[in-house]
């Protein structure tokens, strides 16, 4: 595809300024909005992919015949966390992986062309580099940065509004249980923003208290899930017994809420990416036959949800009404 714009040896900050932009300036595995010093270029496929690995991956996936490890068609933007997290884990859950590949081929030939136009502006566009790699923890920069910063975004609204959004995250809390894994939090533009300013201020419902039915769903299934897949290894042929799986920690980002309004109904559709570290205690019989041996297992799920809640105006007492979450299984480790 790209023969021209490929990962190199160097400095990388314009083609990671351009993934990061391109990729909607969040990371491509957790789906959290991040600042460009804040991720890295990540080789969706691992770049050290031995030659025979490679040609078992190009069976595994539908790669191109000249699919480039280092090409444009396998880069995205990651955060650190992700980073770490996705290394210890070789090719990662299957879904992410397809999913990114796919969307690392449709950004490919854009990508491209913004990394060669690059410095076509004059010197531009090495001022703006210059500034997104801020060191904001530098308080005379950050001071300057706070000061004058905002002359970019106000140039910018008045060539067009549009082009002035921006990602807001918000940490939906308090704990929801006692014993809290959950991190949960809102990365909206701004059409999300007008949605949950509509949600809670017009129809006065709670973003935090919609969401527990939906994520009571996702780590139902996935508890599901983990237990079948447990349950299911031929390791375990000796009787054995689970307690139920539990969640370790459950990450939930809700990446957009839209609106549609018809009548007194107004419809809002949540949706976003999930993922959820669980573990299960079981019990089997101890090697020499006799005795019960305790052990735990670990196992992770991600994927992406969405579910629609409905607002009736016309209801006494005004109602909201939630249809089911809809989970599309990324995968499970
Ligand atoms: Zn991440």
């Amino acid at each position: 595809m790209a023969d021209t714009v490929r990962y190199g040896g160097g400095d990388n900050s314009v083609l990671r300024l351009v993934l990061h932009n391109t990729w909607g300036k969040k990371c491509y595995w957790c789906g959290d909005p991040k600042e460009f010093n804040d991720i890295e270029i990540d080789h969706i496929l691992p770049q050290d992919a031995g030659v025979k690995d490679l040609e078992g991956l190009k069976t595994a996936y539908p790669l191109d015949e000249d699919f480039d490890i280092h090409g444009v068609e396998n880069l995205a933007p990651i955060c650190a966390r992700c980073q770490r997290r996705k290394g210890s884990r070789r090719y990662g859950a299957i879904g992410i992986v397809l999913d990114a590949l796919r969307t690392a081929s449709r950004y490919g030939s854009t990508i491209v062309k913004k990394v060669q136009k690059f410095g076509n502006s004059g010197n531009v566009a090495q001022l703006l580099l210059g500034a997104i790699k801020a060191d904001l923890n530098d308080p005379d920069v950050r001071h300057v940065f706070e000061d004058y910063a905002p002359a970019l975004v106000q140039k910018l609204a008045l060539l067009d509004e549009a082009k002035a959004d921006y990602i807001c995250s918000r940490i939906v809390g308090p704990p929801l249980t006692p014993y809290n894994p959950l991190n949960i939090s809102l990365a909206l533009d701004n059409g999300g923003r007008t949605a949950v300013a509509i949600f809670e201020d017009v129809c006065g419902c709670s973003v935090e208290e919609v969401l527990r039915g939906p994520i009571a769903e996702i780590m139902a299934e996935s508890h599901r899930k983990v237990q079948a897949r447990l349950e299911g290894m031929r390791y375990y042929s000796s009787p054995i017994f689970f307690e139920a799986p539990y969640s370790v920690s459950t990450r939930l980002v809700v990446a957009s809420i839209s609106y549609a309004r018809e009548g007194p109904l107004i419809a809002f559709t949540f949706a976003g990416e999930f993922e959820d570290d669980v573990s299960a205690t079981a019990v089997r019989q101890g090697d020499d036959g006799i005795g019960l041996v305790e052990f735990q297992e670990d196992a992770w799920t991600s994927g992406r949800f969405s579910f629609t809640a409905t607002f009736d105006f016309l209801a006494e007492p005004e109602s909201l009404v939630l249809d089911a979450c809809s989970i599309d299984w990324w995968g499970l480790e």
